[in-house]
């Protein structure tokens, strides 16, 4: 393969100091943007090439783009944090590296190499470490993805796509502590079916979820949880999260990988912390009756959601159209709890990373 990398432009008019530290103050989510962006192209006939560290500046797209038709789209998000020494660190990015040609394989994109997926993030936030805010917890949120920038109505893969990479300066999740959400079960809705595009983190499959939320949020509800396409009756994951459940007897369950999920890194983290101090987990279906039968006898005392954003929340109360519970307390449980402070220790750099999942940049 031929030597490819992101030459480096700096921003000719980058944003001024004092604007950019009264932006960090309160950066929120998804609001903020750095000063460069990072962009990569792909034809057939050229492969990857013309990789790029940039202003951060918006780009003309033909109306007739494929991605503006038929969303052929895929994205990933992770995250670097400010270690207490000061260095910047991310978190298992070669798994995002590697979910990203997962996804890219399902959508018929060309897969782009793990190396250039590392350069690329870790070019960037070099380039724009000033932009992680340094409050507690704050972070630099990064946003591949990969468009079909081919210019042709016809349905078919694109000979054409841009790979950019956005980052995004974001603020502690947990500000004032963690709180429990609350959960709408959709029984009208499904998220992705067996043979579907659940496992692949394409856009259409957020497109396809907003209804859901809606009708979450409309019902008072934090978040909405999706079942299984063909019974409606097995726990599948939230939006944008995966979900655990902790029994009485000491037992942690999360549903299966069967194609219709998301595999999160977070919840492949968790697991894997569980397998090393010894608990027993289970990666099996979870029917939505025996929930709701289990947390009303106290045999599940806990669950929660996991995700890059928030890494670990709690769920309180859970509701489907003839029928409402509380999960334990309906606060915070305490192996919840646990868990959220052992990850976010291992990714601030704070506990010992016995699987080498912190890159320093
Ligand atoms: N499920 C869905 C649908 C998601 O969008 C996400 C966020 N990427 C997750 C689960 C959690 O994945 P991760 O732990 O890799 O952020």
């Amino acid at each position: 393969m031929r030597a490819v990398s992101f030459a480096i432009e700096p921003n000719p008019s980058p944003v001024a100091v004092e604007e950019r530290s009264a932006r960090l103050v309160d950066p929120g989510f998804g609001r903020v943007f750095t000063d460069h962006m990072a962009t990569m192209r792909w034809s057939e006939a050229q492969g990857w090439h013309d990789g790029r560290i940039s202003a951060r500046q918006p780009f003309q797209i033909d109306p007739a783009s494929a991605v503006l038709h038929y969303a052929q789209e895929i994205f990933e998000g992770l995250k670097a944090y400010r270690l207490d020494d000061g260095a910047l660190a991310l978190f298992r990015p070669e798994a995002n590296a590697r979910r990203f040609q997962r996804s890219a394989r399902r959508m018929a994109m060309p897969e782009l190499p793990e190396e250039l997926f590392l350069s690329s993030i870790r070019a960037l936030v070099r380039t724009d470490a000033d932009w992680v805010p340094a409050q507690d917890g704050g972070s630099l949120y990064l946003r591949p993805f990969l468009i079909a920038s081919e210019v042709f109505l016809g349905v078919k893969p694109a000979s054409e796509y841009l790979y950019v990479v956005l980052a995004s300066s974001a603020g502690s999740y947990w500000k004032g502590g963690t709180r429990a959400v609350s959960l709408w079960v959709s029984h009208d809705y499904s998220r992705a079916a067996i043979g579907g595009t659940g496992e692949a983190k394409c856009g259409g499959n957020y497109a396809a979820s907003l209804v859901a939320q809606q009708e979450a949020i409309r019902r008072g509800y934090d978040q909405v949880v999706f079942l299984d396409a063909a019974e409606r009756r097995w726990i599948e994951e939230l939006g944008g999260m995966n979900i655990f459940f902790v029994f009485a007897d000491g037992t942690i369950r999360t549903p299966p990988l069967t194609g219709t999920i998301l595999p999160g890194i977070t919840r492949d983290s968790i697991l894997q912390l569980l397998r090393d101090e010894g608990l027993r987990v289970e990666e099996a279906p979870y029917a939505i009756d025996d929930w709701r039968a289990d947390a009303q006898s106290g045999r599940v005392t806990e669950s929660f959601a996991c995700g890059t954003a928030a890494v670990v929340t709690p769920i309180g109360q859970v509701a489907g159209p003839d029928y409402a519970f509380t999960v334990g307390s309906g606060a915070t449980g305490q192996v919840t709890q646990r868990i959220l402070d052992r990850l976010t220790a291992i990714q601030r750099g704070r506990a010992p990373d016995p699987h080498g999942w912190l890159q320093r940049i």
